[in-house]
């Protein structure tokens, strides 16, 4: 392969003197291909992304972010933007271009008396979770800590909170952010409100974002865990799980997956988070829990943080990965078919079939009060494949293409954009449904030249 070196947009190379320049206004570090630590760097979670960028900007303060900003933008390069590096499509990084890389920004500032939390760009939600929990608070984020804060609520965010507190991006007060022009704006619901409503769902389509300032909620210790059953229950068990969360409390939020146990036993599963009083969480679950019974019931108080750990191990670092998912209005009987028709096709244990509720707070924010728009199909089906081996790629990918096709006429013509490995300008277009064309306007006012790109990108053309 030919040495990676830093090019603009049109394949001119970047000339050195003009770097080392670049690099001395910048408190944080450069890391390019010619460094011991360059490999490291451009390494993300999916090891299936393998992407050589010309140039890592390893920013420490929002200074540095301008300085990069203004430096990518004078010299045309393509640009990517890393948070906490967990896009399964690989987002946060680009061949060629620059990375502008916010993993040492990971500051966490927790205001006990107003409830509110200001977090960095590249905060992961383990580092989150970790502060607020000092303080007996959480703010709604997703279910794996290693995860970045940033991509995940500029694409919604979903977790154990959501049926109760909402998607992470309805509890953003402001947001701090660098714009293409490298000014540094607020946008929260008085100033640049276009931009506050476009950020809340819209992606890393406007700018970065280098502080999010959440309201947090009095989340300290929950009721959860697994409950396992052998995979040959797994349609009595999804049509049960069903039933139970149409009257279930939204203080219970459950995802049910079919998997493979650590000791390679296939199995259907839910797992667990009830984050009211524990005595009524006792009750709530007690059905969940005779259900079957289980082969096994780990379902026990335990600190959020750890609830929000519980799934680390099932998501390591460096597995080959690739993800779809598709919204359907109702578990149906012909989807529950579906669900265990292609989870039995599953071709590696460490690949799963999850089926998520979100019915409640969601809900309740209409359409078009942010960007995020799916706000009204209730089950999201996420199909995921990990494997470990790269020869094996293509049978991975097949079973999870094959298996949203199989979903698609069920599906509500939504996908969660937050998991897909793939999403066409179709599927886009349709995630944000009548939003697009105001979030495009918001594109070519912000971004019209679309410096952001390596993003669900929207159009900043007039329809
Ligand atoms: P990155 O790859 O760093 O960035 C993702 C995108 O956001 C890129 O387009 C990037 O340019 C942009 N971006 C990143 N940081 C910034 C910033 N500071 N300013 C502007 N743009 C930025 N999602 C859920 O909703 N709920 C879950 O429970 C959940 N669980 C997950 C578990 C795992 C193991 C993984 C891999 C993903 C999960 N996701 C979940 C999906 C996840 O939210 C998205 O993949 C998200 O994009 C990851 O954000 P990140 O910051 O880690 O990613």
């Amino acid at each position: 392969m030919a040495k990676t070196e830093l090019q603009n947009r049109s394949g001119t190379r970047i000339d050195s003197g003009k770097i080392d320049e670049f690099g001395a206004t910048l408190a944080g570090k450069l890391i390019r291909p010619t460094d011991p630590d360059y490999d490291t760097a451009r390494r993300i979670w999916n090891a299936a992304i393998d992407k050589h960028p010309g140039l890592i900007v390893r920013c420490l303060g929002v200074a540095d972010v301008v300085q990069a900003v203004k430096f990518a933008a004078a010299n045309d390069l393509l640009v990517a933007v890393r948070g906490g590096g967990h896009n399964v499509a690989g987002r946060a990084l680009c061949d060629n271009g620059v990375v502008i890389d916010l993993a040492a920004m990971r500051g966490v500032l927790v205001d006990p008396d107003t409830r509110t939390v200001r977090v960095q760009g590249g905060a992961t939600l383990g580092d989150l979770d970790r502060e607020t929990h000092l303080h007996g608070l959480a703010v709604p984020m997703g279910v794996v800590s290693r995860t970045g804060v940033a991509g995940l609520t500029l694409g919604g965010g979903v977790g154990w909170l959501v049926r109760k507190h909402g998607l992470s991006c309805d509890n953003v007060v402001s947001f701090e952010v660098v714009t293409v022009k490298g000014e540094v704006v607020t946008a929260s619901a008085d100033k640049h409100p276009d931009l506050f409503w476009a950020l809340r769902g819209g992606g890393g389509n406007f700018g970065i974002v280098t502080c999010f300032t959440f309201k947090a909620q009095p989340v300290s210790t929950v009721l959860g865990g697994l409950l396992v059953h052998p995979r040959d229950r797994a349609g009595q068990m999804l049509r049960f799980y069903r039933d139970f969360m149409a009257t279930a409390p939204e203080e219970l939020t459950v995802y049910a997956a079919i998997l493979t146990t650590p000791d390679g036993m296939p199995a259907v599963a839910m797992i667990v988070c009830w984050s009211g009083d524990p005595v009524e969480g006792e009750r709530v679950l007690a059905p969940l829990r005779a259900y079957g019974p289980p082969l096994l019931d780990a379902v026990q108080p335990m600190p959020f943080p750890a609830m929000q750990q519980l799934l680390d191990g099932a998501f390591p670092n460096g597995t080959y990965n690739y993800w779809k998912a598709s919204f359907v209005p109702k578990l149906g009987e012909a989807v529950i078919d579906l669900l265990v028709e292609h989870g039995n096709l599953m071709r590696s244990p460490l690949s799963a079939v999850v089926v998520e509720f979100y019915g409640g707070a969601p809900g309740r924010v209409g359409a078009s009060e942010s960007a995020f728009a799916q706000r009204e199909a209730e089950f999201n089906i996420g199909i995921m494949a990990q494997w470990t081996d790269p020869a094996e790629t293509a049978a991975h990918v097949a079973w999870v293409r094959d298996a949203y096709d199989a979903f698609e006429p069920h599906s509500s013509g939504m996908h969660l954009l937050n998991f897909q490995s793939e999403a066409g300008d179709d599927v886009v277009r349709a995630a944000f449904g009548k939003n697009y064309a105001r979030l495009s306007e918001v594109k070519r006012k912000y971004d019209p030249a679309n410096f952001f790109s390596l993003n669900q990108n929207i159009s900043a053309a007039a329809p």
